[in-house]
């Protein structure tokens, strides 16, 4: 399945089964998204090829490490690599069709606002999940 950013310019491909969607509703994410909670694929690392748009790839990095990589032409969020290369993680909005996927858990649920509703039976964790971070 493909996958692109706003602008059609940064462009890569995901295969393999995908998995559930996991949401990330701590504060950086909320920063980062503009919105509630990251919703996110995670992916094995030969799972994704960038088709285009590689050049387009821009990383910010906060002074304690937490990483946001994005297309430095419309700002779109995009997959990245978690720091010791074992896994991708892929904003699911940039897909572009529906995966036909659920949500299989919310991670940092107690640092919410109260705007940020959650409507699933989902598993919720308030702080990382268990054995992270
Ligand atoms: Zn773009
Ligand atoms: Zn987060």
């Amino acid at each position: 399945m493909k996958g692109s950013c706003l602008c059609g310019k940064c462009v890569f491909d995901l295969k393999g089964e995908i998995d559930a969607v996991g949401k990330c509703h701590c504060s950086k994410c909320r920063k980062v998204s503009g919105t509630g909670s990251n919703a996110v694929h995670s992916a094995k690392p030969e799972n994704l090829a960038w088709l285009s748009g590689e050049a387009s790839i821009k990383t910010y990095v906060m002074p304690d490490g937490w990483r946001s990589t994005f297309c430095n032409d419309c700002g779109s969020p995009l997959p990245m690599l978690i720091e010791n290369g074992a896994l991708w993680i892929v904003p699911a909005g940039l897909l572009d069709e529906d995966p036909g996927v659920n949500i299989k858990g919310h991670i940092w649920t107690g640092d919410r606002p109260s705007w940020d509703v959650i409507d699933d039976t989902a598993v919720q964790f308030l702080q990382g999940p268990p054995g992270v971070g």
